[in-house]
């Protein structure tokens, strides 16, 4: 696969997600499932939840472990935090992010497989991140999502295809199309120069930089993709978008204070004047 044939992606072809209709309510805009946090890495879904809400979704739901609901919902009432009944929760979503903080016991075993069951059953837009990304590696039976979104680092890909991390950024392109074409599903490969990837075409990201390398960048990055999906947007349209909005608020950050100290909850405010743009 030639770099030649990826297409370069930038700001401009963010095209806005047009004016509010004045009718619209809280369900036009989706209700969005962000499950993860497992014991310790609470943070992770807040991260991921309250990106979600700042990207526009209409209503935020968390399923979350028992230990991280105090934390999750610490001074955001506006999320809905529960850890129990993932079914109902799951009924409930238009949408769901999965992964951040998810974690790899048996907690996190059984969340992953009722989600993904769910999704496939009712076609369900998902998005999977971090560790749900390494449950997705240990899965026998091939997972074809539709509606889906897979964003690895370079690290999860190497896990994922079962190939080392040198080899992933060695052949950035080539792996970005197995990953997406295993799984059917769009690829977002992250990093500097972060790859999109539809089965078909590749759009590379012209923005971000090094700011961005810091904990929990990633988990805002997936809350965005679920509150585009959440309303309305196409997968890879969602994906596009989702990528080049997070990176150039990384970028605007950057701009402003330097590359140093930006902190992944500085995202939030730099994408909510970049998505009402
Ligand atoms: P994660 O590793 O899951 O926290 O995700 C890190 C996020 O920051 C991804 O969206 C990466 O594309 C982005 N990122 C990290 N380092 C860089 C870099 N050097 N240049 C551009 N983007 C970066
Ligand atoms: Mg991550």
């Amino acid at each position: 696969l030639a770099k030649a044939s990826a297409t370069l992606l930038n700001i401009d072809h963010f095209k806005g997600m047009g004016p509010r209709d004045v009718h619209s309510h809280k369900g036009t805009y989706g209700r969005l499932l962000c499950i993860g946090g497992n014991k310790g890495t609470a943070g992770a879904i807040r991260l991921a939840s309250e990106a979600a809400l700042r990207s526009g979704a209409g209503m935020v739901r968390v399923y979350t472990h028992q230990s991280s609901v105090i934390q999750v919902s610490a001074g955001r009432p506006e999320l809905m935090v529960t850890d129990s009944d993932l079914d109902a929760a799951l009924e409930w979503a238009s949408c769901v992010v999965i992964g951040p903080g998810l974690g790899l016991d048996s907690w996190a075993e059984e969340a992953f497989a009722i989600t993904m069951k769910h999704c496939q059953a009712h076609n369900k837009p998902v998005v999977i991140d971090a560790d749900a990304l390494n449950l997705l590696c240990k899965q026998s039976t091939a997972y074809t999502i539709n509606e889906s979104i897979l964003t690895p680092h370079a690290g999860e890909a190497a896990r994922l295809l079962g190939v080392s991390v040198d080899d992933v950024e060695g052949d950035r392109f080539n792996y970005a199309r197995q990953c997406s074409q295993r799984y059917h599903a769009v690829c977002v490969l992250k990093g500097a120069g972060t790859l999109i990837d539809n089965e078909k075409k590749t759009w590379v990201c012209r923005h971000g930089n090094p700011a961005l390398a810091t904990a929990g960048s990633g988990d805002v990055l997936s809350g965005i993709l679920g509150a585009l999906m959440a309303q309305g947007l196409a997968v890879d349209i969602a994906a596009k978008y989702g990528v080049v909005l997070h990176a150039k608020a990384g970028d605007d950050i950057a701009q402003q204070y330097g590359q140093r100290g930006m902190i992944a909850s500085d995202l939030f405010d730099a994408v909510r004047v970049l998505i009402n743009q």
